[in-house]
């Protein structure tokens, strides 16, 4: 969005108060805030208007794939580096499959792909999209392999660089906006005009920026407005450098050509996962693997996990009183706070070791343990506060509570608050199955 100055230079100085303002400069920083609409000047004109529409749409083109529960989104960022605010739509990561391998090889790449599928912090990490090459150059057999992968339910990307064999993939398998990857200088205008006709997103591949802008231009005039750059690199390097340059000038808004979603393609890299990885951390959109081995999936889901999150919103979950392993009123109380990584680390702990308990997740506002305590916001009248508002006491009459080792220091005052016989429990959450075990309880 334009400044308010910016703005101001646009607005016909009447200082008139038909937009309800005294000023133009007044309503310009209304505009900023984006607490009026231009439509409320009848003055404006409409070359202004052209130009503070273009500057408020998104730097980075909203593209979608696909329709229905499992479509992906991709672009619409508004920052270059992600503690300014937070990254929006996450890096999709797609496993592809050529339609010339045997129906058999095509059944047992479909199973390990949907088998790829991890829990984290009560998040699922799977892979999002699936990719058909044709590289059998046969439209019959494209279409086939197309329309069997289609059935998996995840968005698609057709790979062909001909426009009929795509065109026949998308109507046989009633496919809704798969994107055709990818147009190139040698046939942009018949991949245009494809990606018009089925209302899809074209991917645009060039080995240089410049083409790629050139490509960007002859899509758009032919229509096609949900556009997806692959820039090709050869190097990590490059990848860095070339994504840095197409992010930087889109956020910044100094060339807005090339304002869009970036694809990675690294089918034949011998260093995919680490091409991946840096796509991850720096502005690729979608990365097309030919195959993912569960070694290499974990470490880049996390990866994607922890760069996408929000920096200044803690992963939180519900606090409350959860039985663990069907407790009953002789069962400990153990406590943690509700930070994800700290609950789902404890609540897998307590689960492992098969002994039944209670645990009670106290409110810290998503911080660990030891940074609630020393931010005072996980206190002995906190922990008691959560022991009444759950009826913890009720539902536990063993009178015992665990406490993190970490914060030792509160056992004493916490057992004179709740009258409850205080147990440090281990300083890491690894250590509670050896302690439920143990024949204290
Ligand atoms: Fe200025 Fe338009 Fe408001 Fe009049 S109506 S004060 S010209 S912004």
């Amino acid at each position: 969005m334009a400044t308010a100055i910016e703005i101001f230079k646009l607005l016909p100085k009447k200082n008139c108060g038909k937009c309800n303002f005294p000023t133009c400069l007044a309503f310009a920083m209304q505009l900023a805030n984006q607490k009026v609409k231009l439509s409320d000047c009848p003055f404006v004109s409409d070359e202004a208007k052209a130009k503070l529409e273009a500057s408020s749409a998104p730097p980075i083109h909203l593209v979608t794939i696909g329709s229905g529960d499992k479509k992906v989104e991709i672009g619409d960022e508004t920052e270059l580096y992600r503690h300014e605010k937070k990254f929006f739509h996450p890096t999709c990561y797609a496993i592809t499959i050529s339609d010339s391998m045997s129906d058999g090889e095509v059944e047992s790449k479909l199973k390990r792909a949907e088998e790829l599928s991890f829990e984290r912090i009560g998040q699922v990490l799977t892979i999002d999209l699936m990719a058909v090459r044709n590289d059998s150059d046969n439209d019959t057999r494209f279409a086939e392999v197309v329309s069997r992968v289609a059935e998996i339910g995840l968005p698609l990307v057709l790979m062909s660089e001909r426009p009929e064999a795509m065109k026949r993939a998308v109507e046989e398998a009633s496919l809704e906006k798969p994107l055709l990857y990818a147009a190139t200088e040698g046939n942009i205008e018949a991949m245009s005009s494809v990606a018009k006709e089925l209302a899809c997103p074209l991917a645009l591949r060039a080995d240089d920026l410049e083409t790629l802008a050139k490509l960007a231009v002859h899509a758009r005039e032919t229509g096609v407005e949900d556009l997806i750059l692959d820039l090709a690199p050869h190097r990590a390097k490059d990848l860095v450098e070339k994504n840095t340059i197409v992010r930087k000038n889109a956020i910044k808004r100094t060339f807005d050509g090339l304002g869009y979603p970036i694809i990675l393609n690294v089918c034949d890299d011998e260093r995919a996962v680490l091409k991946a990885m840096l796509a991850t951390m720096k502005y690729g959109s979608i990365v097309l693997f030919d195959d993912l081995n569960p070694a290499h999936a974990l470490p880049l889901f996390v990866l994607r996990q922890n760069i996408y999150t929000d920096p200044q919103v803690p992963i939180q979950v519900r606090a409350g009183l959860y039985p663990v392993n069907d407790p009953g009123p002789d069962d400990p109380i153990l406590f943690t706070t509700n930070f994800s990584l700290t609950y789902f680390t404890v609540m897998g702990d307590v689960d492992k070791a098969k002994v039944p308990a209670w645990l009670l997740v106290v409110d810290t506002e998503g911080l660990s343990v030891l940074t609630a305590y020393s931010a005072g916001k996980l206190t002995e009248e906190s922990v008691v506060e959560a022991l009444e508002e759950t009826s913890a006491k009720e539902k536990s009459t063993s009178g015992i509570l665990i406490i993190p080792g970490l914060i030792s220091r509160m056992s004493g005052k916490l057992q004179e608050l709740s009258g409850m016989r205080v147990i440090v429990g281990p300083r890491e959450s690894s250590g509670i199955p050896k302690l439920l075990r143990s024949e204290e309880f």
